[in-house]
């Protein structure tokens, strides 16, 4: 073609590209300066390679990139010293859009336009986002090549005719159009160029200075890199933020190509999913930071770099989720991170476990949601008793397989939510020779869950959830040996001394327990703690929320204290409430005897009315029993003190009930 000033029509199948390029892709304008720089490094990086391979025998010179805003012109210049263009190139590759369908494409997509763009040869284009008319000046390396300008105002119109560029290379000139003008800002352009052209890989000057660096390190060898240049690298990505952990490098060319650099923060306790962390680069172009979908949801909590140029960016979040490419990246990235922590698990125990309390919630997250990565962590996953050691769970259990194993085979792992309010159960236990684990993260009660589905014949319980015995059954049950009346009176007893907790519910249990335990317990119930626990975190369920706490007031009878009150209680009431409780007990029978009369589950009205009266009789007797007894204990300071004392060593003791104990306990010295 000859480089006669010629016009020519842009070969878009539609009319006009530009006012869809403009309206979809509003929302990004800024990256038009990515895909412009890009095309300036990509032609920088051909003819280095040409080069070297003997196909452009000319000197290269000083390979940069340069960005000049000129505000009295209005124009933002991207020049470069690459291949350039001749006039047939910029016909084919300029002229030509190079798909077909682009409006319809767009329409289709206007949502992942961004990245759309560069993918289908549109990055030139994105110049029309902000520039009212765009120029190219260019000079080919090719021997005898004749610089070419080209020039287009947005229409599809564009002239192509000789041009004045003396050295090889591309200038591309974009007269900012007047809704843009923030592009002609140096600060505004320093600042993009920051964001997309930062680890570039050849030099990128704008405002007399280089903005990038073109080795960062994730394009190194791993080998040749020490501790100090990844920390180095760490705090180039996030300045002001405390040194990582540990970090895992990147690197594979098959099935895929990808490399980077995960680095581990210290996650503290507070539970926050910190989004929009790890980069993610394609061939060191910045394209993104929210990397859902590429990478495992719980990786979130890493940091660092990412680059690969087979993430397909073409495509919707929920595509990308699907795609086989990114599954693949993903399982690997899952794989190595879960191979790393082994690594350093096995090579130096002791650091691994100094920095246990800042990864655990990084591995419970991951082994919560991602199947392999909980396979592969069941090794070097650590729980920590209360005495602050820490274990594998094949250590733990065989630490306590021998002591802890209840009647029906199950190991039994006790644990605490909190050490310092659970003090007295932990002690309890400990004291049998029992091991305790501190689960008190965030995520430790689907943790729990998640162990218990796991392991074999395994069985989690709180320390307060039940008697030491009963945390651990070794044989049946001892009877409280307690007669129907004496249960019923001591029932009351003790319930009506049960000052009002907020939010709590009481259940009256006896038990034997030997002398040696305490005469009163406070538990609370391990499956509907848990019930209530879960469903606080779930929407929707908050019904179960509100509900109050259940629990149980575990009397001992062998305690010699209990044994006072038994026997006091019952020469005070038992002779008084025999004959009523007999009474009682021959009206509940015959209440019985007619419901198990009725014919298909139904009762005549006679037997309705019978039955029913018997009920209300038996009602009125069971509340006289009670009663009296309530009565009885209201004058026995010494039952309300076992109550208060078992409800203050479970931290429920509170306000006025509180200062009342203390009152009495004063009185009663
Ligand atoms: P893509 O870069 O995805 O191919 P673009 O629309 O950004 O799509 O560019 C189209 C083509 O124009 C490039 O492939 C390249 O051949 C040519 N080109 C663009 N900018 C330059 C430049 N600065 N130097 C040389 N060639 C360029």
């Amino acid at each position: 073609m000859d480089t006669q000033k010629k016009q020519g029509s842009i070969g878009v199948t539609t009319e006009n590209i530009f006012p869809v390029i403009k309206k979809f892709l509003y929302s990004d304008h800024e990256i038009f300066l990515r895909e412009l720089v890009s095309n300036a490094i990509d032609a920088t990086q051909k003819l280095k390679t040409l080069s070297s391979f003997g196909e452009y025998k000319g000197e290269l010179g000083e390979m940069k990139v340069s960005v000049r805003v000129d505000k009295e012109a209005g124009t933002l210049t991207v020049s470069d010293h690459g291949i350039g263009m001749t006039a047939d190139d910029v016909e084919k590759y300029i002229n030509q859009i190079a798909f077909s369908g682009a409006e319809e494409f767009l329409e289709k997509y206007k949502d992942t336009a961004n990245s759309i763009i560069g993918h289908f040869g549109l990055g030139f284009y994105s110049a029309f986002m902000v520039a009212k008319k765009v120029e190219i000046n260019s000079l080919s390396y090719k021997e005898g090549a004749q610089a070419v300008h080209w020039e287009c105002d947005g229409s599809p119109v564009y002239t192509l005719g000789p041009g004045e560029r003396a050295e090889r290379g591309t200038d591309i000139v974009l007269h900012i159009d007047d809704d843009a003008k923030e592009f002609l800002d140096q600060a505004r352009v320093d600042l993009l160029l920051r964001k997309y052209c930062r680890f570039l890989p050849v030099p990128v000057e704008s405002d007399g200075k280089v903005v990038n660096d073109t080795e960062p390190a994730w394009t190194k060898k791993p080998s040749e890199l020490t501790d100090e240049d990844y920390l180095k690298f760490y705090r180039e990505l996030y300045p002001g933020q405390e040194d990582p952990l540990f970090w895992i490098h990147l690197n594979v060319d098959y099935p895929f190509t990808l490399t980077g650099i995960l680095y581990f923060p210290k996650i503290k306790n507070n539970f926050e999913i910190t989004k929009n962390r790890i980069q993610l680069y394609c061939n060191q172009v910045f394209v993104t930071d929210s990397v859902e979908g590429v990478v495992p949801e719980f990786m979130m909590l890493l940091q660092g770099v990412i680059d690969s140029p087979d993430i397909p960016l073409n495509v919707s979040r929920s595509y990308l989720q699907a795609d086989s490419a990114v599954k693949k990246i993903s399982g690997y990235i899952t794989k190595k991170v879960s191979g790393r922590l082994e690594e350093i698990f096995k090579a130096d125990r002791a650091d691994y476990e100094s920095k246990w309390d800042d990864i655990r919630l990084f591995i419970e997250y991951g082994m919560l949601t991602d199947d392999k990565f909980r396979d592969a962590a069941m090794k070097f996953v650590l729980l920590k008793d209360t005495e602050g050691k820490y274990f594998t769970l094949e250590e733990y259990r065989k630490l306590i397989e021998t002591a802890q194993t209840d009647s029906a085979g199950d190991v039994v792992y006790l644990y605490t939510t909190d050490p310092t309010a659970q003090y007295n159960y932990i002690t309890a236990a400990t004291d049998r020779g029992y091991g305790v684990l501190v689960m008190d993260g965030q995520l430790d009660s689907h943790f729990v869950g998640m162990l218990e589905s796991k392991l074999e014949k395994s069985r989690f319980v709180r320390v307060d959830s039940d008697t030491m015995d009963n945390l651990i059954p070794k044989a049946d049950r001892k009877d409280a040996g307690l007669g129907a009346l004496e249960r019923d009176v001591l029932t009351s007893v003790f319930r009506s001394q049960i000052p009002n907790v907020e939010k709590a519910e009481f259940v009256v249990m006896f038990e034997s327990l030997g002398s040696g335990d305490a005469p009163v317990t406070v538990t609370q119930n391990e499956y509907m703690r848990r019930m209530k626990e879960m469903a606080a975190m779930q929407p929707g369920m908050s019904f179960y929320g509100q509900l109050p706490d259940s629990y149980s007031l575990v009397v001992n009878v062998d305690h010699p204290l209990v044994t006072r009150v038994r026997t006091e209680a019952m020469s005070a009431l038992g002779s008084g409430l025999e004959p009523d409780f007999k009474a009682m007990t021959e009206v509940q029978a015959k209440a019985d005897k007619i419901r198990s009369e009725a014919v298909d589950g139904k009762l005549t009205d006679e037997q309705q009315a019978e039955s029913a009266a018997a009920e209300k009789t038996v009602g009125e007797m069971r509340t006289r029993i009670s009663d009296a007894a309530s009565g009885y204990a209201s004058g026995q300071p010494l039952v309300r003190q076992l109550v208060d004392l078992s409800l203050l060593s479970s931290g429920l003791l509170r306000g006025k009930e509180l200062s009342d104990f203390v009152k009495r306990s004063v009185s009663l010295l």
